[in-house]
């Protein structure tokens, strides 16, 4: 079931990419816990290492419940091919792999993960390439920023914590202008909610281990091409565009056309970076996947409610949910997230620091978990955790400031998650 593209999201998350086990006929994609695979012959061996035929060679590479993961995700994000990897910060790395060599730079959004943060202004560093960070809003220091040595914008749709939301079409037209790709974290919209590639995307990353696994069980990433980049219309991305030396020469875009990101990832950069998923996880991450619509709906309705809820209260000084009609993102919303802006975001607690730690501390319902997209609610005051290594700058234009808590709202009754809030506010407000 590849070519499928009339059915609609609820069918495709249940079906895309797979189809009863061959071997046993099997219902649900087995989870092939294996790692080598038996060669017909010594040619068929030959041909699957000089890339001449697809097929399973070792689990470092492909391993057959991996590969159903990436046709789903590939299917639902609307991209040609896509590389699951052990986590989202391994995609990010993923993702930008074949496009940098040392002394490139990429030009990222200041609104980011804390933990992106981190890896891209100190990790990436010591393989020579630089991040340079702007105001996204800001088109035209997006565009000085691009140089002759820029090779990728990176943006979140949603951004986790601050739930700023990109203008994702105005972004992929500089990059479209500067003949770079855009690169869309969309690990808090998932595909349900936002398709990157439908606004001008290049590739689409995604930490799995959030909404798309959605029980909080395994950890994954992913990295998805849209297919739509002509990686040989300039000399800045030799690894897609000259010859291969580690393949006699081969010329990826030459050779895969549209799946060349693709190819890429598995023949080299998971060949050689080694960071793939395991079978287990990807099993884990398509179950998951198969009621992602349903639970996103309840997920939005849920956090529309408590947002509501808060910002009527007045223990709080702001909400930032981008679902609110106060939201500044509110247009932004109606245009790109016609079912809701996802179900992640902060609020300002009146009391500061003290009082945010204290409401951590106080909640029963609520989990105190570095994690988001459970079914389960959790809450993390992101200040003096997730964001800890920033500086108070980079915490407050992350959206991370001390006196802000972040929530990730799950699945419960929203009124018993309300009444939770408010208890625990009562005690750290008081
Ligand atoms: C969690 C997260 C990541 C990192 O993913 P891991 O699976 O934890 O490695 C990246 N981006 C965003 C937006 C995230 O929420």
């Amino acid at each position: 079931m590849s070519d499928t593209p009339t059915y609609g999201f609820d069918t495709l998350q249940i079906h895309a990419g797979s189809a009863p086990d061959p071997a046993t006929g099997a219902r649900q994609t087995p989870i092939y816990q294996n790692t080598g695979y038996v060669f017909r012959d010594a040619d068929h061996a030959a041909a699957l290492f000089n890339l001449q035929e697809v097929g399973f060679i070792y689990s470092r590479l492909t391993n057959p419940t991996v590969a159903v993961l990436q046709e789903r995700l590939a299917t639902l994000e609307g991209g040609v091919g896509a590389v699951a990897t052990s986590s989202g910060h391994a995609a990010q790395i993923m993702a930008l792999f074949p496009l940098m060599r040392p002394g490139d730079n990429v030009v990222v959004s200041n609104k980011l993960y804390g933990g992106t943060v981190t890896q891209f202004s100190q990790t990436i560093k010591r393989f020579g390439w630089e991040a340079k960070f702007v105001d996204i809003d800001d088109r035209g220091a997006v565009s000085r920023a691009c140089t002759k040595k820029t090779k990728a914008i990176f943006c979140e749709s949603i951004a986790n914590p601050g739930g700023h939301v990109a203008d994702l079409e105005s972004i992929a037209k500089i990059a479209d202008r500067k003949g770079i790709p855009l690169i869309v974290d969309n690990t808090t919209a998932t595909p349900y909610l936002c398709n990157p590639i439908a606004h001008g995307a290049t590739l689409v990353v995604h930490s799995t281990t959030k909404y798309i696994s959605g029980n909080g069980t395994a950890m994954g990433g992913v990295v998805i091409d849209s297919g739509k980049f002509d990686w040989s219309a300039s000399d800045k991305f030799p690894s897609l565009s000259e010859p291969e030396p580690a393949y006699h020469g081969l010329k990826f875009h030459e050779t895969f056309g549209h799946l060349a990101f693709t190819f890429h990832g598995i023949a080299i950069g998971l060949r050689d970076l080694g960071m793939c998923q395991s079978p287990q996880n990807a099993f884990l991450t398509l179950l998951g996947c198969e009621t992602l619509s349903l639970r996103m709906e309840r997920h939005v309705a849920n956090a529309k409610k408590i947002a509501e809820w808060l910002e009527n209260d007045d223990r709080i000084e702001h909400v930032t949910y981008a679902g609110l009609k106060s939201s500044p993102h509110a247009r932004r919303v109606k245009k790109l997230y016609k079912k809701g802006a996802g179900a992640l975001f902060t609020f300002a607690v009146k009391g500061g620091y003290d009082a945010c730690v204290k409401l951590v501390d106080s909640v029963e319902l609520f989990s105190h978990v570095a994690n988001l997209g459970d079914t389960r609610s959790l809450i993390i005051h992101s200040a003096s955790t997730t964001h800890r290594q920033l500086t108070p700058e980079q915490q407050e234009a992350a959206g991370a400031a001390a006196n802000v808590v972040r929530v990730s709202i799950g699945l419960e009754d929203a009124d018993d998650l309300i009444r939770d809030l408010d208890q625990a506010l009562s005690k750290a407000v008081g």
